[in-house]
């Protein structure tokens, strides 16, 4: 299970956080000051780092600091909004920047992302009812095995990966076959249709006016 330390000194907001971290199947750990966010740190081994910038005792910007020799990925996470603190934030090292208030779906799409741009990315996803295992490339359904094209899988694990995110056609597609977007909708939104009819995903795959698509939960 991949370990994440969360240092925020508004309780409320970790605590936020980590409920809805730990629901993605990620384990937390909190730190409200920067002083035990530096204490942890030395301590112990976390895959990804959450890290606020103002801070008493010790600072974002300083705990960076600690955190760059050992090469664990850092997301900023901060109301400091403006352009010159997320170039020094970015300057400094940090592999990414989310400035609040954030919505958490978003939080927990650039927490996967920075993960996998490091090469930890989860091995098995889940949807809904849908499971499935990256390495294998294998998708079942209730437990049931799921027949896919390549692309339709690269198609379920993108919008698996960006869930309740609206994605553009255009990334979609060159996301998932590779080339450049020359303004034909037809084969995306064929793969689409095919997918919800195979997941049974009508309601979950939703379609988004002039946007493109978003994966839902149909809550
Ligand atoms: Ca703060």
């Amino acid at each position: 299970m991949q370990k994440i330390l969360i240092v925020e000194d508004e309780e409320a907001i970790a605590n936020l956080i980590k409920i809805n971290l730990e629901a993605e199947g990620y384990q937390c750990v909190c730190a409200f000051d920067g002083k035990t966010g530096a204490d942890l740190i030395e301590e112990g081994t976390f895959d990804l780092i959450l890290l606020d910038i103002m801070l008493p005792e010790i600072n974002g910007y300083e705990l960076l600091e600690y955190v760059r020799p050992m090469g664990t990925p850092v997301i900023f996470l901060t109301a400091k909004g403006s352009v010159d603190d997320r170039i020094k934030g970015l300057k400094l090292g940090a592999d990414d920047y989310i400035v609040k208030p954030f919505q958490i779906g978003e939080l927990i799409a650039r927490v996967e992302a920075v993960l996998r741009r490091y090469g930890k990315a989860k091995q098995k996803l889940a949807f809904a009812d849908v499971e499935i295992d990256v390495i294998s490339r294998t998708v079942t359904k209730a437990n049931v095995p799921v027949e896919l094209t390549v692309k339709e899988f690269d198609l379920l694990v993108e919008l698996i990966q960006n869930k309740n995110v609206a994605l553009y056609r255009e990334r979609i597609y060159e996301k998932v076959w590779g080339e450049a977007f020359m303004g034909d909708t037809r084969t995306l939104d064929s793969h689409i249709q095919r997918l919800r009819k195979k997941l049974g995903w009508e309601n979950y795959i939703r379609t988004v006016f002039r946007v493109g698509y978003r994966l839902e939960d149909a809550t």
